[in-house]
């Protein structure tokens, strides 16, 4: 059967944008709640500085209070090597390197142009293989730029041959904004993956426009097996203007669930998170499947019972 590696994003894009500061133990319930379901690799937090996204300024105590031995993978994004040095010391399983595929956007989310983003992914690259930490990358904006509009392939094919020079264990691709259709997924997917064959690719799809479900099968059919997702589609980039949540884990698990594709998750506790994240966020969070309830609905036990 058919599977799909579903890494949960709502502890960091998901709450990052969130006007209401989570605690650190109301993050690691959310992390817990996250395992419970089935989650078994999560971006958990970034490494940035705490007056840029205040969301995330207990990075370095949340990270050695995660559950031991759960079978977690965690996963801390970091833009530099003062984030790289901060997650190693807090003691990640993981990191996930940043860069921008437009200028401006580079810009603005890391502060330096793309060039300079580049040479300080080469040497935490370096620095990871060194310390046994698996480095990743996600090239944001891939499919579209809130400053500067449309985004080539061939800017994206360029900068993903030059990151994957430095042997990531995987390259996502981000459609930061969610502005992509499923007709620009297979394009850029299949040229990425024609450029740099063997390499891993992750899909980190938000549903900003309401295309996200629609990219993830268009991800799916060009080969992709890791998604980013988030409990209740909770999210946003607050760099990027009017962005909203990622797509919700809980309705690309259940879409997957009825195509065949095993995900290993638990429907029904992604509900109920997602529930309790609304709670906690004093939202509704935009996800529907937490409204409508999974089809067909359980029998009734009297119902069950008569049988
Ligand atoms: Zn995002």
């Amino acid at each position: 059967m058919d599977t799909v590696e579903i890494i949960e994003v709502s502890p960091r894009d998901g709450i990052q944008n969130e006007k209401t500061l989570l605690s650190t133990d109301t993050k690691l319930e959310l992390i817990a709640r996250a395992v419970d379901a089935g989650i078994r690799r999560a971006e958990v937090t970034s490494f940035v500085h705490p007056k840029r996204v205040p969301q995330m300024a207990d990075a370095d105590e949340l990270v050695p209070r995660l559950p031991k031995g759960s079978g977690l993978t965690s996963i801390g994004l970091i833009m530099n090597e003062r984030g790289f040095e901060r997650a190693r010391a807090a003691g990640v399983d993981e990191v996930n390197f940043v860069i921008v595929a437009s200028e401006t956007f580079n810009m603005r989310n890391q502060g330096v142009p793309v060039a300079a983003t580049l040479a300080e992914w080469a040497k935490v690259s370096a620095l990871a293989h060194q310390a046994g930490i698996r480095a990743g990358i996600t090239i944001g904006a891939t499919f579209g730029c809130p400053f500067e509009g449309e985004v080539a392939v061939g800017r994206v094919v360029e900068l993903a041959v030059k990151v994957a020079e430095h042997k990531p264990h995987e390259l996502a691709l981000a459609d930061t904004i969610g502005c992509a259709a499923p007709s620009d997924i297979t394009r850029k997917v299949g040229a990425v993956a024609k450029a740099i064959p063997g390499m891993p690719l992750r899909l980190h799809l938000h549903n900003t426009r309401n295309t996200g479900l629609a990219n993830a099968v268009a991800g799916i059919e060009a080969g992709v097996r890791r998604f980013d997702s988030s409990i209740g589609g909770v999210g946003g980039c607050p760099f990027a203007p009017a962005a909203t949540g990622n797509i919700p884990t809980e309705d690309l698990v259940y879409m997957l669930d009825r195509m065949g594709i095993q995900t290993g998750l638990d429907a029904e506790k992604l509900i109920e998170t997602a529930k309790w994240l609304g709670e906690q966020l004093g939202i509704n969070p935009p996800g529907m499947l937490h409204k409508a309830g999974i089809f067909p609905p359980k029998p009734e036990p009297s119902v069950a019972a008569a049988e």
